[in-house]
């Protein structure tokens, strides 16, 4: 049989003039993150449901979903009072278990024949429940849980309401390209924007063999993990090996970071071209390290016509840090495989450079060509952990 959700979705129902396409693109998102033809997503009277014969998967499409605020099971039963006493019961001890022993009742009686009123319901569930339960109390100003029960077609249930990630459905605002590095702070970049309804590609420049196998391999499990947020995503892993040699011969020492930061967003422009992303993301965050000083942002912003979002500017690394353990992305990201930033850093890197001095600099260099190389020459992954388990 069928399990349902009631699926509760927020800001989206703010949005008036695109709701229906917001409704639209988070219907899509839940769904290609189930097995086809295992669901159904519907709305009725401005609530949203999902029947599916795959409870567990749903659960975990509906968690990582954006857009959706909150999520439950709903039991449903026969319009008998008995019936629906049993269920209260039912789900009464899972949650004063759970959850604590003050609960409400909210009841709604959309069928007109139901023989109690909307109140008559809830406080004859209430009073059942605190006979059953000794131990338990009403609440109504600050329960710790709430029953909730529909009279429609049939009599529904539930209780135990999972919080969501809220924001937009990922791809309402577009795609963009993350710059992902084996870092704390990329793939939290990555999972605000998709929480603002942005689709992403990443790239990853990858300095073999200077950086190694496994600084590879630990980006691709970052972009797993990020893939479950993002509805799946591509990687690009551009072999920058000779750039960088280039850059080091070329440049002197202090400047070599800010000059390898904006051959970086070079590639990253083209790369976001031909995907047709709109945007750049990176996990720069104000006054980290020497290339993101304001100075330094200046010039790696002048190198992409296309706006660059740093989602983390003016975050803290405790508050970064928090949001990465929520996603599950710390653990990979303190793995202690250099990338080819800290291998290929000076002593004392330039953090106020004149702006027309380096774009000077930067345009003596003539790197396109070269980096067009590493730009066609990168490889493509894709990740879908959601699906694939
Ligand atoms: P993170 O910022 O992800 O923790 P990090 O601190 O080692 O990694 P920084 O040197 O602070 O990286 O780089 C700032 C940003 O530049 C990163 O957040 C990422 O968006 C981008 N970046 C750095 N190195 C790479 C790389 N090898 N490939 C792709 N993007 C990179
Ligand atoms: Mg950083």
């Amino acid at each position: 049989m069928d399990t349902t959700f009631i699926v509760k979705i927020g800001e989206i129902s703010l949005k008036k003039g695109n709701r229906g396409y917001f409704e639209k693109k988070l219907k899509d998102n839940i769904l290609r993150l189930l097995p086809s033809k295992s669901s159904r997503f519907y709305g009725r009277r401005g609530r949203f449901f999902l029947d599916t014969t795959e409870p567990e998967q749903a659960e975990l499409a509906l968690a990582h979903t954006s857009g959706v605020v909150g999520y439950t099971r709903v039991f449903s039963t026969e319009k008998e009072i008995e019936a629906i006493r049993e269920k209260a019961h039912e789900l009464a001890e899972i949650m004063l278990k759970k959850k604590g022993l003050r609960f409400k009742v909210e009841a709604r009686r959309s069928d007109k024949s139901f023989p109690l009123t909307s109140y008559g319901l809830a406080a004859e569930l209430g009073h059942s429940i605190l006979e059953k339960f000794k131990e338990s109390k009403v609440d109504v100003k600050n329960p710790e849980w709430v029953l909730f029960v529909e009279i429609r077609d049939k009599a529904y249930l539930y209780a135990d309401v999972q919080p969501g990630l809220g924001g937009l459905p990922v791809g309402s605002a577009g795609k963009g390209m993350l710059m992902l590095s084996g870092g704390i702070d990329s793939p939290v970049a990555a999972f605000y924007m998709a929480q603002r309804g942005l689709r992403q590609e990443a790239v990853y420049f990858h300095t073999y063999p200077y950086t190694s196998e496994e600084a590879l391999q630990k980006v691709k499990d970052l972009a797993e993990i990020v893939s479950t947020f993002t509805g799946g995503m591509v990687l690009w892993v551009v072999p920058f090996t000779e750039a960088q040699l280039k850059l080091n011969r070329l440049v002197k020492s202090d400047e070599v970071t800010l000059i390898m930061r904006a051959a970086m967003m070079r590639v990253t422009d083209m790369l976001a071209r031909n995907s047709h992303a709109k945007c750049i993301i990176t996990g720069e965050s104000l006054s980290q390290v020497a290339s993101q000083t304001v100075e330094s942002l200046r010039f790696t912003d002048s190198i992409s016509d296309l706006p660059v979002f740093r989602p983390l500017i003016g975050l803290g690394k405790e508050s970064i840090i928090q949001t990465a353990r929520k996603m599950g992305s710390y653990e990979i990201s303190i793995l202690p495989y250099d990338d080819c930033c800290t291998i290929f850093s000076p002593k004392h890197p330039l953090t106020k450079p004149k702006f027309g001095y380096i774009r000077e600099v930067w345009e003596g260099l003539d790197l396109d060509e070269e980096l067009k190389k590493a730009a066609d020459n990168s490889e493509r992954f894709y990740f879908n952990k959601i699906l694939n388990g």
